[in-house]
């Protein structure tokens, strides 16, 4: 099922120039064709968001490298739909600089460019590293779990609308202590805005404050990773919350077509 030389697409959010897309790119090179279509600068917390206002542009740095004025799902979009020859067999996005943890995974650039390819029918992993305790990042082990992940996809493809968000602790490859497939955990931020005054006496803001802390549940994607494990998170598309059908049942918002034909009347 595998094919033989899988045809690989890679992208990110930190930027072209990052060192986790870097270290991606070259572990994925021995498994298959890989190009890469990134983003000329960062674009971290673009989310899912695309370009309709000015054009975008590709400079081709490379036979195999291209480089973006766009976000992350521009980037996805114009590999897939008019730069590559072929339908990538896969598209991995990352290695982010930084975890994309719970609710983080819905302002993730990184996650996005995942999420873009599974709506255009590519299997898509996102992968992250979190943040060693030093600050630092060592790319080298989260780079050969990619490659393990993506031989996996490659072999055995994922459901429809399904990718996978991966996320690496920052350990090396003796260190880390296996694989855990997660739900989403839940972080709770404090003191998120940052406020100041400028030189003219009017307010300015900083969105992004303290280190979030993570309420402490089992099986979620947050604990796996501060256990020392890589977490695998199955997240689908279909945003449609189908436990809440019975409640919303319960509601009888028929009545509100009719209220809503007695207000305009009034
Ligand atoms: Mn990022």
């Amino acid at each position: 099922m595998q094919p033989e030389h899988p045809c690989i697409l890679v992208s990110n959010d930190d930027g072209i120039d990052a060192p986790g897309i870097k270290a991606l790119h070259r572990e994925l090179a021995s498994i298959g064709n890989v190009k890469v279509v990134a983003p000329d600068r960062e674009r971290s917390a673009a989310s899912h968001s695309l370009t309709l206002q000015v054009p975008i542009r590709a400079q081709h740095l490379s036979e195999d490298v291209v480089s973006v004025n766009g976000t992350p799902t521009d980037c996805i979009m114009l590999a897939i739909k008019n730069l590559l020859k072929v339908k990538p067999d896969l598209v991995v996005s990352g290695i982010n600089r930084g975890a994309n943890m719970g609710d983080d995974i819905t302002y993730s650039g990184t996650v996005a460019a995942a999420m873009e390819a599974t709506l255009l029918g590519t299997p898509a992993i996102a992968i992250s590293l979190d943040r060693g305790d030093d600050n630092g990042f060592d790319y080298a082990a989260a780079a050969r779990i990619a490659r393990e992940v993506s031989l996996a996809v490659l072999a055995r493809g994922l459901p429809e609308g399904t990718l996978l968000n991966v996320n690496v602790p920052n350990l090396t490859s003796e260190e880390i202590q296996g694989v855990k497939i997660t739900r989403l955990g839940k972080q709770v931020y404090e003191d998120l805005i940052i406020e100041h005054t400028d030189p003219r006496g009017r307010p300015y803001y900083w969105i992004g404050g303290q280190q979030e802390t993570w309420s402490i549940e089992p099986n979620t994607d947050y604990t796996a990773v501060a256990d020392g494990f890589v977490s695998i998170t199955p997240i689908h598309l279909d945003l449609t919350d189908y436990r809440t059908f019975a409640l919303l049942e319960g509601w009888e918002l028929d009545n509100i077509t009719e209220a809503a034909r007695a207000g305009r009347d009034k």
